[in-house]
């Protein structure tokens, strides 16, 4: 293998540029070049790229962000998109593309599969959490650290006004982030898709309602709800107005939103980054259509198909600790 490329593509997340770090490191170790592509797939359609050299990389472990930047591409739901990236990875003579991203990013590698011949290698990189086949995505431990610094913050504020705060996190679709930063803040109450679903939001509001009651009222202290993003109609603003019209609940609404994605990565994302640009060089030699992740302590390579198709469900130890705490604070 001679040549690799790489993009980062998709959400940005903290630990990309680590795991950039660790793909251009491991190539020159390997005289292997690195072309780096801007924009995800937009830099693979317009031919706008870099070489990586170790001088370029060697500081930027421990930045947020990409120095690759990152984005959507809409060129690459179309054909001609897909045939655009598989024509600029061919005539720089690419043996190989490591995209860092999430699924999305990962569905456009699959897509690429029937038009190039070279190895495809996915990194996951998103604060979400929501890919199979990884413990963890990269940027999803430093994600908890920022939101649940925050809400320590809120949370002076909540007890000082023994004040309801409703604060949303994000997710997408999954509620790894919203249950692991309601537990690490010790919120009162989690809302998320694991929990609550259409059919039995009136039950969790009347729970919710119940339980704000009691507590405002025995322990004048706050009250801090973790809401997940697109989770309750109308979102965070139409929680507040469902427990002011239902119960005269006054409450206070949070959106953490972009600082989520920002900041410096925290240690273990900068180590798993490491660990997965590693083993993703190492794959780029001999695989096609993997992705690299860390399960149970132990780097592996999976199928992408399972990686993007199987749904990673949040731990079932964190249901029943966020159960058994919701009851000792009743
Ligand atoms: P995150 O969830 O963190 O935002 P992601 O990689 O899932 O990351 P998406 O916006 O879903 O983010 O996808 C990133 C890009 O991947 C898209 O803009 C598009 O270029 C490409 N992509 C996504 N889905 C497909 C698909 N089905 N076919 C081809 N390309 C796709």
């Amino acid at each position: 293998m001679k040549r690799i490329a790489i993009i980062t593509s998709g959400g940005d997340a903290p630990g990309m540029n680590a795991a950039i770090r660790a793909i251009v490191l491991s190539c020159h170790e390997q005289h292997i070049e690195c072309l780096g592509f801007y924009h995800g797939y937009n830099g693979l359609i317009n031919d706008e790229f870099i070489f990586l050299t170790p001088e370029l990389v060697s500081p930027i472990i421990q930045r947020g962000g990409t120095i690759l930047k990152s984005a959507r591409c809409k060129e690459m739901h179309q054909d001609e998109g897909v045939k655009q990236v598989a024509n600029t990875l061919t005539k720089h003579q690419i043996d190989a593309l490591i995209v860092i991203g999430g699924d999305g990013s990962f569905r456009g590698m699959m897509a690429l599969q029937s038009d190039w011949s070279g190895n495809l290698i996915g990194v996951p990189a998103t604060i979400d959490n929501d890919i199979a086949c990884t413990d963890k995505t990269i940027g999803f431990a430093s994600a908890v650290n920022t939101a649940t610094q925050a809400i320590d913050n809120i949370r002076d504020t909540a007890n000082a006004f023994e004040r309801v705060f409703i604060v949303e996190v994000m997710g997408r679709r999954s509620g790894h982030i919203a249950f692991n930063v309601g537990l690490a803040a010790g919120a009162e109450a989690i809302l998320s898709f694991e929990n609550c679903n259409l059919n039995s939001l009136e039950q969790a509001k009347s729970h919710l309602i119940t339980q704000i009651q009691s507590q405002l009222l025995e322990q004048h202290t706050g009250f801090v709800i973790v809401l997940a993003e697109n989770l309750w109609p109308k979102g965070p603003h139409g929680l507040q107005q469902t427990l002011k019209d239902t119960a005269g609940i006054e409450s206070a609404v949070c959106v953490l939103g972009y600082i989520q994605r920002g900041g410096s990565p925290c240690p273990e994302d900068r180590i798993l980054a490491t660990e997965l640009g590693i083993e993703a060089v190492s794959a780029a030699k001999n695989s096609t259509g993997m992705m690299v992740g860390k399960v149970n302590g132990q780097i592996s390579r999976h199928c992408i198909i399972r990686a993007t198709e199987q749904n990673k469900p949040v731990d079932q130890a964190l249901h029943s600790a966020y159960h058994h705490m919701s009851k000792l604070n009743n």
